[in-house]
């Protein structure tokens, strides 16, 4: 059976987005994340709600220390080769220009690096030395490229989307998640979560400007069926990720006693110009990996919505 994609609105409701966030423009006296008073710690960093690697914006937070801002900095380097192919190609400006694209080598050799960079006027300029990085197909009109990303860790990438979703949680809430701000900040070493995270990536529109949305379950329990508590929904370059937050305190006891888990996807459709009939793509992906990983991505590109020059296969 065809799931009702309109079903999210009905389970879920937002409790909270970058676009109304505010915070009390005080320096804190203690870290929201952390705990650490400014006596243990410091707080002289601008931090950002939204890292600036998914684009500009002057959303800030007062009530991150440097040392947690520094913690996530270190998550953020995962998460920025996560995303980078998308940043490049669509040509999302972060805190200084549009960062380039460069995959790893093959056996060190510095002549099989692809190299994509985004120029003035949405041109992009790819070097592709690895014949193997590329196939044309001229029947489709269609060349897929495979962006070979340097190693990441998927959990840190997960910590990124985490800290960006516990930001937005109404403070009041606080007290049930400590477990999961603990986690966050490596206070604590496990914690039960819900490792899938979609991602959609839009064909015909992109965001000029990253937001965050945070979705709370209307209900956690109906019937046997189980939702998620928290949603966060983050939108820049082509991409929308969802991810689930993990179970606050108050609901962990009672949680998976015969009960059925339901994911419910986000209708990132919405975002797109197309038809809810159309198909529309949703990745599935396990962030759980506490280890370095590497990964080769292919995106396929029709010729008509990008001008980049590939060499002859054969010269
Ligand atoms: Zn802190």
């Amino acid at each position: 059976m065809q799931p009702d994609p309109l079903d999210f609105w009905k389970k879920y409701e937002l409790v909270s987005s970058s676009q109304t966030y505010s915070m009390e423009k005080s320096k804190s006296k203690i870290c929201r994340y952390c705990d650490k008073t400014d006596k243990e710690t410091t707080f002289t960093q601008d931090t950002h709600l939204l890292p600036e690697l998914i684009g500009e914006n002057n959303i800030l937070t007062f009530d991150e220390c440097d040392k947690c801002n520094k913690l996530f900095s270190d998550y953020e380097s995962s998460f920025s080769i996560f995303i980078r192919p998308y940043i490049t190609l669509i040509g999302v400006k972060g805190k200084k220009k549009i960062p380039k694209f460069q995959s790893r080598t093959i056996n060190r050799n510095e002549e099989t690096r692809t190299t994509l960079i985004h120029k003035k006027d949405n041109q992009k300029e790819l070097h592709i030395q690895s014949i193997d990085d590329y196939s044309l197909n001229t029947k489709d009109k269609t060349f897929d490229i495979v962006f070979r990303k340097p190693p990441f860790i998927p959990l840190k990438v997960y910590k990124t989307l985490l800290k960006i979703g516990l930001s937005l949680l109404p403070i009041k809430f606080d007290k049930f998640n400590k477990n999961s701000f603990a986690w966050l900040t490596n206070r604590q070493d496990d914690l039960t979560f819900i490792p899938q995270g979609f991602i959609t990536s839009l064909k015909r529109r992109s965001f000029t400007e990253p937001s965050a949305y945070l979705y709370r379950a209307k209900k956690i329990f109906i019937g046997k069926e189980e939702f998620p508590e928290y949603i966060l929904i983050l939108c820049f370059a082509n991409q929308i990720f969802q991810i689930f937050l993990p179970f606050s305190d108050e609901f962990k006891k009672i949680h998976f006693e015969q009960r059925q888990l339901v994911l419910n996807l986000f209708p990132a459709f919405v975002f797109d110009k197309i038809k809810m009939s159309q198909i529309v793509e949703i990745k599935a992906y396990d962030f759980s990996v506490t280890t370095s990983v590497t990964e080769n991505h292919k995106i396929s590109f029709s010729y008509q919505d990008a001008q980049i020059n590939i060499p002859e296969k054969n010269s």
